[in-house]
């Protein structure tokens, strides 16, 4: 009984508001979101670490970087101007660093989604470290665009690790494999580790020592520090920059009949990617016992992009960037998770202003 009291109760006063309407009361303003009212505020994200002889690490390491960036003609890295975070430290006592920027003003009524990039997990392959560090000058001046190009970063996160391997990078004649010999992209403790990862570098590779996997998988801290980036950051994406392979390839969920929409969105932006960078080959790559494409995009299911530069070539990173530069903001912008309906080009309609 009372509960029917109440239900008339409910009944008559919405008859009340629409006998409002009708009568021509001006309906009630209806308010905004805060969030809405404000253009998206894309920045860097302050780091976690404080503490003084962490900050001399990084300007050593920052230091170290402008030497090599000089040594190679790109001029200047800008290291020190971003605030890097890290847990972790190489063999040789280098910081493992990434950065983070994130919309500081999104929409509370959707998730925050993350694309994980990363650069020079080989360090022989040094033109991708550059790209990252491009990435990083394109990130630093979203924050300077028009407003309606802004807003495809609302709820957008970006982690980027532009030197995944420092102690191959700052060796004299950069290698492929880390301090201990080890090719981090065979190190990923993936399901298929024990079983096959040396096995097939003796078989299949003839024990190459720039494949060696590794005694046990994801013994290495590089490998580690991709592991707990993973973890930590839970990514929608990830988009992993490597050398002189040519081409752009995919590892996740596969298209609508398998992946879902998920795997349905991720193919669309795989050939969006490709149409940016002027129709770059597609293949198919197959993963390996470790790699970066079996744990996260196989295992995990995390949309997983390999984008191999036409070289390593130090003299062509200007080239390289023009040219993937669009398939990267779409990486970034493009939505990927199943909370953001359907599948739709994002409006980059003004990026060009953009480095
Ligand atoms: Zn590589």
């Amino acid at each position: 009984m009372k509960y029917l009291l109440l239900l008339s109760i409910f009944f008559s006063s919405c008859s009340f508001q629409k006998a409002k309407e009708t009568l021509g009361f001006a309906p009630a303003v209806e308010q905004k979101p805060a969030w809405i009212k404000k253009d998206v505020k894309f920045v860097m994200q302050n780091s976690d670490v404080q503490v003084a002889d962490q900050q001399k690490d990084v300007r050593d390491y920052c230091q170290k970087l402008e030497q090599s960036f000089e040594r190679y003609g790109w001029g200047k890295s800008e290291c020190d101007k971003v605030k890097w975070s890290w847990q972790l430290h190489s063999h040789d006592g280098d910081p493992l660093i990434y950065a983070i920027w994130a919309d500081n003003n999104p929409n509370p009524e959707k998730p925050i989604t993350t694309t994980l990039i990363m650069c020079g997990v080989h360090g022989d392959e040094i033109t991708p470290i550059k790209f990252c560090f491009d990435v990083i000058s394109m990130l630093r001046d979203i924050d300077k665009s028009k407003p309606e190009f802004r807003e495809n970063f609302r709820n957008k996160r970006v982690v980027v690790a532009p030197l995944v391997s420092p102690d191959s990078y700052f060796k004299r004649y950069p290698s492929r494999t880390n301090a201990r010999g080890v090719d981090i992209n065979r190190n990923f403790p993936t399901k298929d580790w024990t079983k096959d990862a040396l096995r097939l570098w003796a078989h299949r590779y003839g024990k190459d020592k720039r494949r060696y996997p590794g005694a046990k998988a994801g013994s290495e801290t590089e490998t580690q520090f991709q592991v707990e980036l993973i973890d930590n950051f839970t990514p929608g994406k990830i988009v992993s920059v490597h050398s002189p392979l040519t081409m752009l390839d995919y590892d996740g969920p596969e298209d609508f009949q398998t992946g879902g929409e998920v795997g349905n969105k991720a193919s669309q932006l795989l050939i969006q990617m490709s149409r940016k960078a002027s129709g770059y080959r597609i293949k198919n790559y197959p993963f390996f016992p470790g790699s970066l494409g079996n744990y996260a995009g196989n295992e995990r299911g995390i949309p997983t992009f390999t984008l191999e530069l036409p070289s390593s070539d130090n003299r062509r990173h200007k080239e390289y960037w023009k040219q993937f530069k669009g398939a990267i903001r779409a990486a970034i912008i493009q939505e990927l998770s199943v909370d953001y309906g359907v599948a739709g080009e994002a409006n980059t309609s003004d990026e060009e202003h953009l480095n």
